[in-house]
């Protein structure tokens, strides 16, 4: 079976923060989300130099290639925090779903990729499912038995991530490969959506908005509504049925600009406070923060 995407992104800085640290992209067949964590410029540069060294890289539509991509992307940041002082530190979650077409016999596949704790949901018959697991203190806490899930929503160490891009030489990739059914619905999203809107509300959004780039946009708003504490940033990505006739919609790869990156860079936005609650109040470390757990 031959099939596509149909896709509409949105990303908004939210209600309190001063710059978007979210970067995505989406176009034919790849779809990316990642949220940059980091002082000064760090975050905002981390997850724009993830989404283009991933999109980049992804040449082959294997998922070998997908994983690789994430790999470069982690060496990336890491090569150009050493060279920057300001950047030192960057840091980014990254989640990508892409088709994979391993060969004419295969039917085509959808690969999953996912560090951190930006997630991807599949939308099927009504129901939400996440797809990815959290890579966070406290989902490791939850699987221990240590929190219960509704704990874990309110916590106030729910911002502390245990893998993310940029934070050491290799990076362990989660990978999922699915087959896909035509009338899927595939989200990507940063913690800005989920930890303001609850998945039954997501999931209604997503079951009324017939079209992706409506639903997108609806998403943020009602993360926006929701008291907006930190970027948001929705990819809603339709499994359809492959057209040959079809035209080549703006957004098709191969295209020489990238069509949709989040950041919005605004100056002076260095050390805004947050309301997550840090581990240690006093030190001026990025909002979002790795620790190696366990
Ligand atoms: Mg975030």
């Amino acid at each position: 079976m031959m099939f596509e995407f149909a896709a509409g992104a949105a990303t908004d800085v939210g209600q309190i923060r001063e710059v978007n640290q979210d970067s995505h992209f989406v176009a034919e067949g790849l779809a990316i989300v990642a949220d940059g964590m980091g002082g000064h410029r760090g975050g905002e540069v981390a997850s724009e130099i993830a989404v283009t060294t991933l999109r980049t890289a992804f040449d082959a539509a294997s998922m070998i290639s997908l994983t690789a991509g994430v790999g470069e992307a982690n060496t990336e940041i890491i090569a150009q925090a050493s060279l920057d002082p300001a950047l030192h530190g960057m840091g980014t979650t990254i989640c990508a779903v892409a088709v994979l077409s391993d060969g004419d016999e295969e039917p085509e596949r959808l690969g999953i990729v996912n560090v951190g704790d930006s997630r991807v949901y599949v939308f099927r018959n009504g129901q939400l499912e996440q797809i990815t697991v959290d890579h966070s203190l406290v989902e490791a806490l939850v699987r221990e038995g240590r929190l219960t899930p509704e704990e874990a929503e309110v916590h106030p160490q729910r911002n502390i991530l245990t893998r993310a891009l940029g934070v050491a030489e290799s990076v362990e990739v989660d990978e999922f490969d699915l087959a896909p059914s035509i009338g899927d619905r595939y989200l990507l999203c940063s913690d800005g959506l989920f930890n303001e809107v609850t998945e039954e509300r997501i999931s209604e959004l997503l079951g009324t908005n017939p079209d992706p780039a409506v639903a997108a946009a609806r998403l943020v708003d009602e993360a926006n509504a929701g008291g907006g504490r930190d970027n948001i940033t929705t990819v809603v990505v339709d499994v359809v049925e492959f057209d040959p006739d079809r035209e080549p919609r703006p957004d098709d790869r191969p295209t020489t600009e990238v069509p949709v990156v989040g950041n919005v860079s605004a100056p002076g936005a260095d050390d805004e406070p947050s309301l997550d609650t840090p581990i240690a109040p006093d030190t001026p470390t990025p909002r979002r923060r790795w620790w190696p757990f366990g």
